[in-house]
């Protein structure tokens, strides 16, 4: 018997699901750009016009591309629209020129340059979304530098059998050439889980994983490839025995991926009645339908950062009242809870330098820098307060650490309401207010709190980096980042006990909340909404219908006896495995 040809690579599974089939290779390579000095300023002025030549013929094979998106994909035209804005930035458009005409030298090694600038200004950028956003403008510059070297080439539409996209990266322009209804899964060297094609993938459900940074060297077309795009995993020319494996694991899969959609759309019901409200996270507007197609009944959180952590100005009250209107529309009378602005600390804002700060978790974050930049806070109050006449908006504050803050934003948001009253603009009157409960000090006086509003969401991410004393985004201590610890569960109970006590509703939207392992403990714990990421709501709904409500009540009492998070962990592992043996095998059960 021959060797085994067969070959494993790992990457980011970006769009759960295995596909098992031929690979279609992109045939692609990076344009290599060369250096060329011009001599004279004929030649200097024909590179700029064929520099902006170049770009006019970007920019209408993205126009194109938008118009041909399918229907599926629609709302996914924003990525298209930002790739149109980085075409026209300054820093692209403006700068290329002004180095072509001041040194003399041929566009592509112009561009090239402007593009390594702006590389040194995204690398500053903390937030990881924002920063993974240079792959956007690589894509462009990419576009622009096959049109000047004439190596435009459009095999892709070309696809009309089914395959398995290989690529070193596919940009929105490669991934609208293509009949999608033609392609099993997508394997390429670049991109992560946040990138444009995973977006798309997970969009209409096809596999992929992303950031394999050797395959498209590694394959050739016509292979045969297994993706696993739920593990993250690659198998070129599997051998007999792994594809049977694989085999298996999609036929499992696929049952699992159609039960959990069928159990995405029926509530979220305990054995014995209990209805649990199961929302979910955006930071964009256009993901609202991919979580109503999740299931998701409400949105329970919607960041609202990006406005200002992507541009160079402020939003004005008119663009924030247009977005926060189209979701509430768009959720036709499911509620919608639009956090205020949550700049600072972990989150970094581009459109002002915020004077760097020792203690940047600690320092003028969220509401405490809204308190500050009062005209700020009141366009989004003012957008928050005019978009709850379209829908059920709800306002929800971030970062409360006592009721002297929240009496600040409240007295704030009155005066709003006044403006707006005296304007006969219209508004609901009786616009529900929320805190986010996130830090530790909130916890302490949520009885004082509850008084004031008429809901608590609480903040797992922040509250645990709070309470443990642990900088969530640090990885020298994650390891100490612990859910389960008794200090972060006795703050839960807590805070659903005052805020019962006080006759409103508690939800939690930190991470924790999609974390099926936990599930059930919060459920027990009391909480009465859940808000997560819009992929995980199958999994929690379908435990929230397995879970029993009274059982849990007196587990979660029992696991608030437990002096570490080990233990609790431990005994989470055996319950959850003793009453939902369906779900929790092996694994170990809550981490
Ligand atoms: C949290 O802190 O748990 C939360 C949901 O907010 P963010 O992650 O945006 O700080
Ligand atoms: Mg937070």
């Amino acid at each position: 018997m021959s060797a085994s040809k067969e070959k494993t690579l790992h990457g980011v599974g970006a769009s759960p699901g295995i596909v098992i089939g031929r690979a279609w290779s992109v045939p692609r390579h990076a344009v290599k750009v060369v250096y060329r000095h011009l001599d004279t300023p004929n030649e200097v002025e024909s590179e700029v016009v064929r520099f902006l030549a170049a770009l006019e013929a970007t920019k209408q094979e993205l126009v194109d591309a938008r118009e041909d998106l399918d229907a599926a994909l629609a709302e996914y035209s924003y990525i298209i629209e930002a790739h149109l804005l980085i075409l026209g930035d300054r820093m692209l458009k403006d700068r290329t020129v002004d180095l072509i005409r001041a040194q003399g030298i041929n566009a592509e090694w112009a561009l090239s340059q402007s593009v390594t600038e702006a590389q040194g200004v995204f690398d500053k950028v903390k937030d990881d979304y924002l920063r993974s956003r240079f792959a956007d403008v690589v894509h462009v510059t990419d576009q622009v530098l096959r049109h000047l070297s004439g190596q435009n080439d459009s095999s892709l539409s070309n696809i009309r059998e089914k395959v398995i996209v290989v690529a070193h990266d596919l940009s929105p322009a490669d991934t609208t050439q293509m009949d999608l209804d033609w392609v099993l899964g997508f394997v390429t060297d670049m991109g992560g889980p946040t990138s444009h094609t995973a977006i798309m993938a997970q969009a209409k459900a096809i596999p992929a994983v992303l950031g394999l940074e050797r395959i498209s060297s590694e394959v050739t077309s016509g292979d045969f490839i297994v993706v696993d795009g739920t593990a993250g995993v690659v198998v070129i020319n599997p051998d007999e025995e792994t594809l049977h494996e694989y085999r298996d694991r999609q036929e499992a899969y696929e049952l699992y991926a159609q039960e959990t959609l069928a159990l995405a759309h029926l509530p979220a019901e305990t054995v014995d009645g209990r209805k649990v409200d199961i929302g979910a996270n955006i930071e964009l507007a256009e993901e609202v339908g991919t979580c109503l197609g999740y299931g998701a009944e409400s949105i329970g959180l919607y960041r609202t950062e990006f406005f200002y952590i992507s541009k160079r100005t402020l939003p004005s009250a008119e663009e924030l009242y247009a977005n926060f209107k189209a979701v509430a529309q768009r959720l036709q009378g499911r509620p919608v809870n639009i956090r205020t602005l949550d700049i600072g600390g972990d989150k970094f804002a581009s459109f002002m330098e915020l004077s760097p700060e020792i203690n940047p978790a600690l320092g003028l974050r969220a509401i405490r820098f809204c308190l500050k930049e009062r005209e700020l806070f009141k366009d989004q109050l003012r957008a928050i307060l005019r978009a709850s006449a379209h829908g059920r908006v709800r306002v929800l504050f971030p970062m409360i650490s006592g009721v002297d803050e929240l009496l600040k934003a409240k007295d704030l948001l009155e005066e709003v309401r006044a403006e707006l009253k005296q304007e006969g603009i219209r508004f609901d009157r009786k616009m529900e207010v929320g805190i986010m409960v996130e830090v530790p000090s909130a916890v302490a006086v949520a009885d004082l709190l509850a008084r004031h509003v008429d809901f608590f969401s609480i903040g797992t991410n922040d509250l645990i980096q709070y309470a443990l004393a642990i900088d969530r985004v640090n990885e020298q201590v994650s390891h100490l980042y612990q859910p389960m610890h008794p200090a972060v569960l006795r703050m839960i109970k807590q805070t659903v006990k005052a805020g019962h006590q006080a006759g409103i509703t508690v939800a939690m939207c930190g991470e924790m909340a999609g974390d099926q392992r936990a599930v059930p403990l919060l459920l027990g714990l009391g909480l009465d909404h859940l808000s997560m990421n819009a992929l995980a709501i199958p999994r929690v709904k379908r435990i929230v219908r397995l879970v029993n409500q009274k059982t849990w009540e007196r587990l979660a009492r029992e696991a608030l006896t437990f002096s570490t998070a080990e233990e609790v962990i431990r005994f989470m592992d055996r319950q959850l495995k003793r009453q939902f043996p369906q779900i929790f095998t092996g694994a170990r059960a809550a981490a």
